[in-house]
């Protein structure tokens, strides 16, 4: 019997180019929960392939009270490094060793490396990667320019207030930041009004137009899902451009209807790019192909939505 059937074992990694698993390998994962319906493994392994590097990048179901000891297992076992995505962002802004000014500016960590110094020791450093992916998405998929944009965002969440600080930070003029739980988008504004004063925030709908709606809610990542927009409050007939976060599916009911209202739209697969290719960087020191990267994520993404095997797994409660 062939021994990759017979324990399944090869099955659990995806083809990279690599014939082999062996003794020298060495691992990244993105740890979350729920995980499996992450791209980023076939983000990752193409482009490790594409630079011969004998790494993997595997995704790992982990539960929230579980991170702590997910980190330093990995710490324990050599892993190159990490990326995190919900629920794990926050909390792991105090469970590395040292934090990136990234980290620290944006509040949140999604990348960490693990270095070893002269003595061997080694030590989990957290990065930020979002922030800048979300900009340059914007720039580079809408080619939008948000110094002294007006901005509707969508979600206070871990996304939504990152993107928030960054638009801030792009110097937009107004920011408009509605959230279903009104307290978290308060505590986001008073953030934005003490770090950047020139920004105009409010956390309601606005009354006239703006120059782009920004989803960054979980609303849409099931096509059952409702819009995100209360379009009794705002009609997208308001707006120039519209992007979503969500990037599977690739098109959800927002961008579906902001194409009928003629806006420019896109999803967020270039946001998923370019966090993935700047961790890439972190992790190798090296520059990351972007292109083997962003065909990758396209066949990952559009190639199993097509399928009809394709389902996106049932969201779980959080830990
Ligand atoms: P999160 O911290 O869990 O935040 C979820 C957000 O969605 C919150 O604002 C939440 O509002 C809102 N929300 C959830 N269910 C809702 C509902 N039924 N009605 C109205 N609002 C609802 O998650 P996150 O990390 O910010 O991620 C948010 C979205 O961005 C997700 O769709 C994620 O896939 C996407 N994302 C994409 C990328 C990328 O690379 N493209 C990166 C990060 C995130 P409450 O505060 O009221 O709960």
């Amino acid at each position: 019997m062939d021994f990759r059937r017979r324990t399944g074992y090869k099955w659990r990694v995806p083809k990279t180019g690599h014939s082999e698993i062996n003794g020298a390998t060495r691992i990244c994962a993105v740890y979350g929960f729920p995980v499996a319906h992450s791209a980023s493994p076939a983000m990752h392994n193409a482009a490790f392939a594409k630079l011969g590097l004998d790494w993997r990048y595997i995704a790992c179901e982990v539960e929230l009270k579980r991170l702590p000891e997910a980190i330093s297992g990995a710490k324990a076992m050599n892993f190159i490094g990490l990326n995190l995505t919900v629920p794990h962002k926050l909390l792991a802004l105090e469970m590395v060793d040292q934090l990136d000014p990234s980290a620290i500016r944006w509040a949140a960590v999604n990348t960490i490396k693990f270095e070893k110094d002269l003595e061997g020791h080694v030590k989990a450093v957290g990065y930020n990667t979002d922030a800048d992916a979300i900009a340059t998405s914007l720039q580079e998929d809408l080619n939008v320019s948000l110094a002294g944009a007006k901005v509707l965002l969508l979600g206070a969440g871990g996304a939504g207030r990152t993107a928030a600080l960054k638009l801030a930070s792009e110097n937009i003029a107004e920011l408009y930041l509605v959230n279903r739980t009104q307290s978290r988008a308060d505590e986001a504004a008073a953030d934005i009004k003490r770090q950047f004063p020139g920004v105009t925030v409010s956390t309601t709908y606005p009354s006239g137009d703006v120059d782009l709606v920004l989803n960054a809610t979980s609303l849409g990542l099931d096509p059952e899902d409702p819009s995100p927009l209360d379009e009794t409050r705002f009609s997208l007939k308001q707006t120039r451009f519209v992007y979503d976060m969500i990037y599977r599916p690739a098109e959800t009911k927002l961008l579906k209807a902001a194409k009928k209202a003629r806006c420019k739209t896109a999803n967020g697969l270039g946001m998923l790019l370019h966090q993935g290719a700047k961790a890439f960087e972190i992790w190798t020191s090296q520059p990351a192909p972007v292109d083997v990267m962003r065909k990758a994520l396209e066949l990952e993404i559009y190639k199993r939505a097509a399928s009809p095997k394709a389902s996106r797994p049932k969201a779980r409660k959080k830990t």
